[in-house]
């Protein structure tokens, strides 16, 4: 069953596949540094979102090499809306190494692959399966969900991990594992979505224990989780003569490398008039936080980038401050 579940997959996918810019057509070879490139900025994000990026890194940085020769402050702010900062500062440190001790080339097994900064067994797998042909078992929330629905997992997650690493291992053909891998992306992405999979479209509905039972979409069960904590923060827009104090965020820590508006975390840029101009609310993976905005006009008693209120837009700020970023602006046209 697993087999012809495989081949369904194959050649459903191998019709209906939607064209996206890191896709190789069948029968050329893939480029390392794209399939890189896509899987790392499709970690946590959508296809929708990740693409405009990927294709703006494609044009100005073709290569690993021109990668890995750009600034820093240049590639965080082409980031800059994609979230998961870490992935970016990792992305230009594998980049750098891959050119420095690899000849900018990607080592082409799991195992080594692993060990470049920023790829994880998943992607590991991906790439080595894309871009090299191997066979190699990659399983992220996508896989997990089909393999937990076709096969009717009722253990929980993330305990029933092992169990679905192994049926995946089961599916995976011993050929074109890549396109198996992306395969399965394609139809966790398409039809067997989280909420309401498509069953009826689905190309190996006849192998889904799931599809003969009322609600598919209860798998993958999950442990309940504990609520995600709250923190709350301030962050301050100082605005002089049409320009806005940002600062660069630490290298480490959340959303380091990133610029931004100060923040109670460094305590506030100067002794002024300061005036509450609201709050946004923003969730990250392991918290969800409340920033207030307090809105002043002067100068600061400490070092930062003055940046043209007017041009705010371009400052790549990271999303949350972008968001406060909107708010300061208001404040200022009200004033
Ligand atoms: Fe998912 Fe439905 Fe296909 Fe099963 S039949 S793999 S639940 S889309």
């Amino acid at each position: 069953m697993p087999v012809d579940a495989s081949e369904a997959l194959l050649c459903w996918y191998a019709v209906d596949k939607r064209p996206l810019p890191w896709r190789t057509e069948s029968g050329l070879e893939a480029d390392p540094y794209r399939v890189w490139l896509s899987e790392i900025m499709l970690q946590q994000t959508t296809v929708a979102h990740a693409r405009p990026y990927f294709e703006t890194f494609m044009r100005r940085w073709p290569t690993v090499e021109a990668l890995a020769g750009a600034a820093d402050a240049e590639v965080m702010a082409a980031w800059a809306g994609l979230g998961y900062y870490a992935r970016a500062r990792n992305l230009l440190a594998c980049a750098r190494l891959v050119a420095a001790e690899h000849q900018g080339r990607f080592p082409d097994v799991e195992a080594e692959l692993r060990r470049l900064p920023g790829i994880g067994a998943y992607t590991a797998a991906a790439i080595a399966a894309i871009a090299f042909d191997r066979r190699a078992v990659a399983v992220d929330a996508n896989v997990e969900r089909i393999v937990a629905r076709l096969f009717a997992v009722k253990e929980a997650l993330p305990k029933a991990r092992r169990r679905i690493v192994e049926l995946a291992d089961r599916l995976t053909p011993a050929r074109r594992a890549g396109e198996f891998i992306q395969a399965m992306m394609e139809l966790g992405q398409t039809v067997c979505t989280p909420r309401a999979p498509d069953c009826g479209r689905c190309p190996i509905h006849e192998y889904c224990r799931a599809f003969g039972e009322a609600d598919p979409s209860l798998y993958p069960v999950k442990a309940r989780k504990a609520p995600r904590p709250r923190r709350e923060g301030i962050a301050y827009w100082l605005e002089h003569q049409g320009k806005v104090l940002l600062v660069r965020r630490p290298q480490r820590g959340l959303l380091g490398g990133m610029l931004a508006l100060p923040t109670d975390g460094e305590g506030a840029p100067a002794e002024a008039d300061w005036r509450e101009a609201g709050a946004v609310e923003h969730v990250f993976t392991h918290f969800a936080l409340r920033m207030r905005l307090l809105c002043a006009e002067g100068q600061a008693d400490s070092d930062g980038i003055w940046w043209p209120v007017e041009r705010i837009g371009e400052a790549g700020l990271p999303t949350l401050f972008a968001k406060l970023a909107a708010r300061g602006s208001a404040w200022r046209r009200a004033a």
